[in-house]
This record gives C-alpha cells, structure tokens and sequence, in this order.
C-alpha cells in the first residue's frame, strides 16, 4: 500500500532524528514531532502548530500521517458511545466507549472486517477487507480517550481489542499498538488494563507466551465441546480445544497471567449442565476467570439468549466448584454497539 510506504508513524524517534539531520534541520524537532504524534494526538501536519511552515512543509514533501478521522457518532441511553472511523484508504470501522461504574472502557478494531464468519456474531457477517495498521489501531484508542474526556470528565481506565476482527491474525500491527498504549511514549497507561481477545489461535497464542506480553488475553470459548463449538466457530475446525488447551497451558507458563474466558449463552445449544460440567474440565488447565455473556441478537442468527433464570443456573454449577463467574451485561444494544453487533450497518456489506 503506496501511501503507508512514507508513514512518518512508522519511524522511530532515531529516525525522525536522522532525517531532520538530513535535512539540515535542528535535532531537537525530531522530539517535537514525535510528542504531537503520539502525546498530544493530532491528525494533519498542519496541526504541529509550534513548527515553522517550512517545516511543516518539508514533512508534508516526505510523509504522509494516515490519520483516522470520526465518521459518525452515536449516543446510547446507557451512555454507551459508538463511533464509526473512516481510514485513510476509505474504509469504515467501529469502536465503542463503555462507562460503567468507576471504569472507561474503549472497545476496538482490530481488521475492517474479519473472516471468521462465527455464526452469531454480526461483524462475521461481513466481507474481511484488511488489517489495521498499528496506528489505526492506537488512533482509535487516542480518540475514544478524548471523547471520554469531553463527555464525561474521566478518561480511559481500560482497552478491551474486542471490536471487529481476530487481533491475533493482525498480530504484529496488534502487539505494536498495545507497546505504544503502554509506552511512556504514547499513553502510558499499564499493560494491566488492556485486553486482546481471541477466537483461539493456537500458534499465535504460543507466540504471546513467547513475547511474554503483559496485557491481559481473553479467549472466546462459547462451547467446550468440539462438535458444538465447531457448529458455531468455523475456525475450530482448524485447531481443536485440545489444541488450544496446550496453546493456553503455554501462554500461562511463560507469562503467568490469569485467562478470561468468554462465553456467549444460547439458549438451549450450550447453557445445559453437560455444557457447563465440560467449561469446569476445560478450565480446570490455568487460572480463568469466566464471563458470562448475555448474546445479542444478530440479523440472520437463529440463535437467542438463554436469559436470566438458565444462565444463573448455569453460573450456579460453576460457582459450587469455587470458579471464578460473572454475568456481563449487554451494553449499548439500542445502536448497535454490544458484543457482536459492530458491523457497519450499511457500509461494508457483503451483499
Ligand atoms: N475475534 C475476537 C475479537 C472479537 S471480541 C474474538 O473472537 O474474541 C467480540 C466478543 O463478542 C467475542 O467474545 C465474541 O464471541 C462476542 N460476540 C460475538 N457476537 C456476539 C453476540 N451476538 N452477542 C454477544 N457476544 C458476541
């Protein structure tokens, strides 16, 4: 991609040094430049308001700032925001700001699309058309952290990569974008309140173990069983539960973090006591902890919510075997910002 080739976000400070060197220019703009870039966030050359116009000229000649810009924005009653993102190239994506209790939560994307095509998720649903690039993925988090900001006084307290696509298919971009969230480069802010969440990628979650990476890894689970969790994760078919047991008993040995497994209930398919006794020997194999996840209906899914009376008895026979359980609420389902539902209502369709 001709554009990105000159992405001055892909230069270290080092090399923002060398080129201002280069050009005859003072060392000490390489550190102005890198700060408007990932302190304070901004989107067009024009904004490096401290930099004179020749300067900011001679960037403009040499690079381009494939910065994301707000497409559309949408308020729900909880006070769940969704915005939609337009990329450099176009395309649309979705991310979600969650406040609930002392926490600000920005959900985000990872692919514009995704091919996983699990059957009751909406953004499944749609065509795959690319990764994200590492700063598209941190321009989401800079923006959904001003918004936070100005609507409601706080900023992020966490990063959830649960927005559309499979994080550990765009593993380099996703890992890049997690350092600099963490950077005291770029937001600073503790690997601890980040979560990537995965489909269940065996080798890629082996490589988290081997990069030893800080931030938290959720894994959707959805069914312990291989023939249900086949009929609803395509993906499953190409590295069983077994598989991913071994990848997970991994990841937890070489970075001793806690698991959290995320389970969609639907009704009648996977909230039975059979469905619930096979999750315990699953999770018997690492610290978890599970969250229970209320299902949002999705055009053209035959599935529906267990609702509150199953999935409490569910939780129940979990909880007598001493395992950690919550119920996670639905949040934003008025427009479309909940588990599953991002997929870009009208843009992107396959058909
Ligand atoms: N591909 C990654 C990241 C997406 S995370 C992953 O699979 O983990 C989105 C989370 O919402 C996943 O746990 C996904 O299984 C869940 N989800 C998808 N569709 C849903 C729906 N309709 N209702 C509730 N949760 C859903």
């Amino acid at each position: 991609m001709e554009a990105t080739s000159k992405n001055i976000r892909n230069l270290t400070l080092n090399e923002l040094e060398a080129f201002f060197q280069e050009q005859g220019e003072q060392r000490y703009r390489s550190r102005q430049v890198y700060d408007w870039l990932w302190k304070k966030n901004i989107r067009s050359f024009d904004q490096m308001t401290d930099l004179s116009l020749k300067v900011r000229d001679l960037l403009k000649q040499h690079f381009s700032l494939n910065a994301i810009e707000i497409n559309s924005t949408q308020k729900s009653e909880d006070k769940t925001i969704k915005m939609s993102f337009r990329l450099f190239d176009g395309h649309i994506i979705e991310g979600v700001l969650i406040p609930s209790g002392n926490r600000m939560t920005a959900c985000i994307s990872s692919q514009v699309g995704c091919n996983l095509a699990c059957k009751f998720c909406a953004t499944g649903m749609i065509r795959y058309i690319r990764n994200l690039f590492f700063d598209e993925i941190f321009d989401q988090v800079a923006i959904i952290n001003e918004t936070a900001l100005k609507e409601y006084g706080f900023p992020l307290s966490n990063i959830v990569y649960m927005g559309m696509g499979e994080p550990l298919l765009n593993y380099h971009n996703v890992l890049k974008s997690t350092e600099k969230i963490s950077s005291e480069d770029g937001m600073g802010m503790s690997p601890q309140r980040v979560t990537v969440s995965t489909v269940g990628i065996a080798p890629m979650i082996r490589q988290l173990g081997n990069d030893k990476v800080r931030f938290n890894l959720a894994l959707s689970l959805h069914s312990a069983i291989d023939e249900k969790r086949n009929q609803i994760i395509p993906y499953n078919l190409r590295n069983s539960l077994a598989d991913l047991v071994d990848a997970v008993k991994y990841f937890h040995q070489q970075t001793h973090s806690r698991i959290t497994i995320e389970y969609v209930m639907l009704k009648g398919f996977n909230d039975t006591i059979t469905d619930a006794r096979a999750l315990a020997t699953f999770c018997k194999n690492f610290p978890v902890k599970v969250n229970l996840i209320q299902y949002n209906p999705v055009e053209n899914s035959p599935y529906e919510d267990s609702g509150k009376e199953r999935t409490e008895a569910f939780k129940e026979f979990l909880d007598k075997l001493n395992m950690v359980v919550n119920i996670r609420r639905s949040r934003g389902k008025d427009i479309d910002a909940a588990c599953g539902q991002l997929a870009n209502k009208i843009i992107n369709r396959k058909i």
